[in-house]
């Protein structure tokens, strides 16, 4: 019951009708394998960010031409989705993310819903793997009662990220408009308390997920090879995020980043090797259901959804 009134809330708060909510869940468990992975993504909902927070730091005057090829306004919302990762694996639940939770935004907050229409409840989650610690990766580690939501899990953040959020210092040093964002981040870790684990770049931190730094959109950015035989994929967090520009001018700087120039360099790293490579990769905010291929093209790169 709670779940359902509050998806009506967040409809109702986000002008939206019951008609226009469900495709929004409808493609709730969109899968591929990697050797003998399931790898299955999940609505959260969407974030709804004014464009500056995006392309305030961009050349105006190219960003301006840009958006024009795209038919896009320079001013207008953003609306990204937030696409989640579920791997199962041999006798593993791994969930990269926890999700916004009730707590942040009306327009997220989905993937409970998502994962009861997979038949996965949150007690037969076995690991939680953070890309990061911004709120809609975050906030939803913790219930309406602020115990741990993935009660059975172990929780796992690499070491160098843990350390910013958990720092009595974020607070005071980190962008004025950013500190709700760290004390909600500060509160939650030391909630879930010894249910984390931590790792560093490198670390094959399960069977077949290997951790590789990505630093640059939040201080100890991580994302993850999936790996078994053959068959690799890459969950890529944020570190691919703002697709109408980054593919395109990858070198831009993002305002969402919080070291931009180090963000880019990772940008132009990973889309040199994931298109390379052919890999498939699954990006938190990527359009549809987050899954696709990085595609050269002249002098750039293109993604494409599967
Ligand atoms: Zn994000």
């Amino acid at each position: 019951m709670q779940i359902a009134r509050r998806r009506f809330l967040s409809g109702a708060a986000a002008g939206i009708g019951a008609a226009a909510l469900s495709p929004r869940l409808a493609w709730a468990g969109s899968s591929f394998t990697v050797g003998g992975m399931e790898v299955t993504t999940l609505s959260d909902g969407f974030l709804t960010q004014p464009a500056d927070f995006m392309f305030a730091p961009m050349p105006q005057d190219a960003l301006a031409a840009f958006l024009e090829t795209r038919g896009m306004a320079r001013d207008a919302n953003l609306t990204p989705p937030c696409n989640l990762t579920l791997v199962r694996h041999e006798d593993r639940v791994i969930l990269f993310d926890a999700g916004s939770g009730t707590g942040f935004l009306d327009t997220v907050g989905d993937l409970p819903d998502a994962l009861a229409a997979l038949g996965v409840d949150p007690g037969d989650v076995t690991h939680v793997v953070f890309t990061h610690g911004h709120a809609d990766h975050l906030w939803g580690v913790l219930d309406d009662f602020d115990e741990p939501f993935f009660y059975n899990a172990q929780h796992m953040m690499g070491r160098v990220e843990y350390d910013y959020w958990a720092s009595p210092a974020t607070i005071d040093t980190i962008a004025e408009d950013r500190v709700p964002m760290a004390a909600g981040a500060k509160r939650r870790l030391d909630l879930v308390g010894d249910q984390f684990a931590f790792f560093e770049d490198g670390a094959e931190i399960l069977p077949g997920v290997i951790a590789r730094a990505t630093f640059g959109h939040s201080p100890g950015h991580m994302s993850f090879a999936l790996a078994d035989g053959n068959a690799t994929a890459m969950v890529v967090g944020d570190a691919l995020l703002n697709d109408h520009t980054a593919f395109v001018h990858p070198d831009w700087p993002i305002g969402a980043d919080s070291d931009r120039e180090a963000a880019a360099a990772v940008r132009a790293g990973l889309l040199d090797q994931l298109a390379t490579d052919g890999m498939t990769l699954i990006g938190f905010h990527l359009p549809g259901s987050g899954i696709g291929h990085v595609e050269r093209t002249e002098g750039a790169y293109r993604f494409t959804p599967v």
